[in-house]
């Protein structure tokens, strides 16, 4: 070779050493700026946006909702070729995957990882993701609370990075509590124009954990959704969480286990650990009632910002990589799952029943190792047995895992539901949730059963503005007719589970836990009488 050539050559492999180290300013995290003492705004997320928008073609950029204070929550579509639309998206065959940052706005690792991915898909070293799926990514799901940082917000996280914002929502909500009753706008946007947009097989949702002193860089629970259908729960569990285990490990060397608590007042070691739970508030669950599946991902609080983005970074990263190679069959299981769900309306509706309150206990399997830090027993001043947390880490054998749901009170999967037009607000509700919901054209007698409400009690204490309602009583059987312009839930439809866990009277997640039919039952005399719910259940007519 020619010196002259040689020393181009040279300089053409440093300088694209050089690229894949040091990106442009505009293109590195506020954490990274900052030796990881702030997080960004909503600003910065955007201008990191818009940069990334300037140098690919492969990205898609559209707004799922605007906040309460009138900022536009971005919604990242990237794919190879680039999509605009479901439409697109469809006829490419690839699925869609849906990774979502900032729920809580404290937890503020996986905002900033999302978009160090998004980066390194499109312009660094993992475009090969794109291959096989469509990948839409939201790193600032709670816009407005992000910028209300303020030092001391998250005390586990220990000032790191020195400033966060705030939890709830500027409307007070909780947005991982809000997936049933829908007031955020915010929840809006995800289930409306996410959800039911966009119809991703999974969802990653991104956290920190509040305190538990567990071994783990990042903790994790697939959804939790025992009135919905297993397969993509087994698949969740079974195949790709202890894959991206190993990998993990391997690629970024941190250690991730099952998410949950224990307390040193049950003794030392503990015997097990408790997860949180069921219901279909928390939009990972909510997922497995969609027959799609939900990960939620917990970095561990009292690690430094640093290491809770490795870790985040290398959980969705390791997620992506099993998607890119099993995303297809993870699809497949899915729409088997829907298909399942539909036949057994068909097939079985009148006959089985299925699970609509549920307690939490043991998986069968116990944790072989659970990994924590150890406790140090001894005596405190009043003489009685205490423990202190050592810096040490330890594998506790044989904990069991409270993380499976047994239903207390099962009800009859029903062939559909009617609703008098009166019930309008409920209806706009459930279409709002992805429900379909058609309207009768004609009269018609239906055969099937009512739930007679004997008590309907509120809980004395709020939670997010409501005091939840559960009401007693029992099914009854009976006749109606139902006129024109009444409405009419066909049960053999997607969302299936999720109109079943949201209609019957008796879940422990349901429209009637958010007040829905307070007003309307309290009108009807429900404190001196039994009252019908009206909502009416249709049995197929044999
Ligand atoms: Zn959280």
């Amino acid at each position: 070779m020619k010196p002259i050539f040689i020393a181009f050559t040279l300089l053409f492999a440093i300088q694209i050493s050089a690229q894949q180290k040091a990106w442009p300013n505009e293109l590195i995290t506020t954490p990274v700026k900052s030796n990881y003492q702030k997080t960004s705004t909503y600003a910065e997320v955007m201008s990191y946006i818009e940069a990334l928008q300037r140098r690919s073609d492969l990205l898609h950029l559209e707004y799922m909702a605007t906040s309460k204070e009138g900022k536009k929550i971005p919604v990242v579509v990237i794919a190879n070729p680039r999509v605009t639309s479901p439409e697109e998206a469809k006829k490419s065959g690839k699925p869609v995957m849906y990774i979502q940052g900032n729920i809580h706005s404290g937890e503020v690792e996986g905002k900033e990882i999302v978009q160090q991915l998004m980066r390194d898909i499109l312009l660094g070293d993992k475009k090969h993701l794109l291959d096989n799926q469509i990948l839409i990514f939201a790193p600032i799901y709670n816009t407005d609370s992000n910028d209300k940082m303020k030092q001391g917000r998250r005390p586990s996280q220990e000032d790191s990075p020195v400033e966060v914002g705030i939890r709830a929502n500027s409307q007070g909500l909780d947005l991982n509590r809000d997936g049933i009753k829908m007031e955020a706008f915010e929840t809006n946007g995800l289930i409306q124009n996410v959800l039911n947009k966009w119809n991703p097989e999974m969802l990653v949702d991104l956290h920190t954990t509040n305190g538990t002193w567990h071994g783990y860089g990042i903790t994790y629970a697939p959804s939790y959704h025992y009135a919905g259908e297993k397969a993509p729960y087994d698949f969740t569990w079974d195949v790709l969480l202890p894959e991206v285990t190993e990998k993990i490990d391997k690629n970024y060397k941190v250690k991730i286990g099952p998410y949950g608590y224990y307390s040193t007042r049950q003794g030392w070691p503990p015997t097990s650990i408790y997860t949180y739970n069921h219901h279909p508030r928390y939009i990972v669950n909510q997922m497995g009632l969609r027959n799609k599946v939900g990960i939620l991902s917990e970095a561990f609080a009292h690690d430094r910002l640093y290491e809770r983005m490795n870790g985040t970074y290398g959980f969705v990263a390791e997620i992506l990589e099993f998607t890119h190679k099993n995303g297809e069959e993870m699809a497949a299981i899915n729409a088997k799952a829907e298909k399942d769900a539909i036949d057994n309306v068909l097939n079985n509706a009148g006959k089985v029943k299925k699970g609509v309150r549920f307690k939490m206990v043991a998986l069968e399997k116990k944790i072989a190792n659970y990994r924590t830090y150890d406790y140090i027993p001894y005596t405190n001043k009043e003489g009685k047995k205490s423990y202190i947390r050592s810096g040490k880490i330890i594998d506790v054998p044989n904990v069991a895992n409270l993380s499976k749901f047994d239903a207390t009170i099962s009800t009859t999967l029903p062939r559909g539901y009617y609703l008098p037009k009166s019930m309008k607000p409920i209806v706009d509700h459930l279409r709002k949730q992805g429900i379909k919901v058609t309207e009768l054209k004609k009269r018609k007698k239906v055969t099937g059963a009512v739930f007679m409400i004997d008590e309907l009690k509120n809980a004395t204490r709020k939670f997010e503005g409501h005091n939840m309602a559960t009401v007693t009583g029992k099914y009854v059987s009976k006749t109606s007719t139902f006129k024109k312009g009444d409405f009419w839930v066909d049960m053999a439809q997607p969302l299936t589970n999720l109109a079943f866990y949201t209609l019957e009277p008796q879940s422990d997640d349901g429209l009637v836990s958010w007040n829905f039919f307070d007003a309307y039952l309290k009108e009807q005399g429900v404190n001196t009488k039994p009252v019908e719910y009206p909502v009416f259940k249709s049995y197929p007519t044999k």
